[in-house]
């Protein structure tokens, strides 16, 4: 069974940060876009600091320093209150925030289950 197979069962989220997780780790690739979807609603401009990028929010001018793709999704989610930002988008982003909040209470309590045993 290969990686994916293992991922493709668990929940879509689930995936997603592990997808994140390697992206940290990946750094011998610096000036590479950033494959994230959020970025689609950012300017990114590669930092010479390896796998860091410089966003700026497309609908808002927000500037991020270290733009990671969790802070962006929050961003829309969030605190994106621009008029040309879409409802639909808003909301995606702000179920994807809540889904990984969920996510990582879930694993919080397996832990917690497993200590206890
Ligand atoms: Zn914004």
């Amino acid at each position: 069974m290969t990686l994916y197979d293992s991922f493709s069962m668990t929940s879509h989220y689930s995936y997603e940060a592990e997808r994140e997780t390697k992206n940290e780790t990946r750094s011998k690739h610096p000036g590479e876009r950033p494959l994230d979807p959020v970025w689609k609603h950012f300017a990114a401009t590669p930092l010479k600091s390896l796998s860091h990028f410089f966003a700026i929010c497309k609908y808002c001018n927000t500037q991020f320093s270290h733009g990671h793709p969790n802070e962006l999704e929050v961003h829309l989610a969030k605190e994106c209150e621009d008029e040309s930002l879409d409802d639909e988008i808003r909301s995606k982003y702000l179920e994807i925030v809540v889904q990984r909040q969920l996510s990582k209470k879930k694993l919080v309590q397996k832990i917690n289950q497993k200590n206890k045993k």
